[in-house]
């Protein structure tokens, strides 16, 4: 999506580690009408009218769904990180692996807002090494929800997890993938 290159080459800050900094428009401060762009090209993507409901992890990942699920006229559900493991036979329950903080969370979403009756849609911010979005599929297979797809803003192809997602048969979509990154540069695949 050339609109989201532009910005990333603008706004962007690339980190030691690997890490892609974008506070100024989507992980801190966020661009709403922009975001909002960004909603509708999902929607593009991910036409099916059989989605009923979009999944995300917090934090970041929950104002992006917000705004794309005005697309899809459907509710976001958000998976919850704990530090401690939550017992709850109501709730479905994983781990994932944090990439920006080294550390493991115990992640759950209630069984009352997900259930084998659902399409799901999931969306994140970032796919780096790919373990949220394993804990957020996990999640999907729990409930016995069926999973429409994944939608991404911004893949970091020099990490292995768009291939891992993408030898599931995955329908994923990323609107950015960046090919290799360093402190003075940002190349995007496909250029
Ligand atoms: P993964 O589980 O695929 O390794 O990492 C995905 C999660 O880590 C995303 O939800 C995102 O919050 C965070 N993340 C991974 N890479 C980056 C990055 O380069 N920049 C930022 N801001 N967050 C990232």
């Amino acid at each position: 999506m050339e609109l989201l290159k532009e910005k990333i080459l603008k706004e962007g800050r690339v980190l030691k580690g690997n890490v892609l900094k974008v506070d100024s428009f989507l992980n801190h401060q966020m661009d709403i009408p922009f975001i909002n762009e960004l909603g509708k090209e999902f929607r593009r993507l991910f036409p099916s009218d059989k989605i009923t409901k979009i999944l995300t992890i917090e934090s970041s990942g929950i104002g992006i769904a917000c705004i794309a699920a005005q697309y899809f006229n459907c509710p976001v559900v958000f998976a919850k990180k704990s530090k401690s493991i939550n017992l709850d036979s109501e709730c479905y329950r994983t781990n994932v692996e944090s990439f920006t903080h080294k550390c493991v969370y115990h992640v759950f979403v209630s069984k009352k807002y997900l259930n084998e009756d659902d399409v799901v849609l999931i969306i994140d911010d970032f796919l780096a090494n790919g373990n949220a979005l394993l804990g957020l599929m996990d999640i999907v297979k729990k409930s016995g929800a069926s999973l429409e797809g994944i939608g991404i803003v911004i893949e970091k192809a020099n990490q292995p997890g768009g291939s891992i997602i993408r030898s599931k048969n995955v329908h994923l979509e990323s609107l950015a993938i960046i090919e290799s990154m360093n402190e003075g540069y940002i190349r995007f695949k496909d250029e």
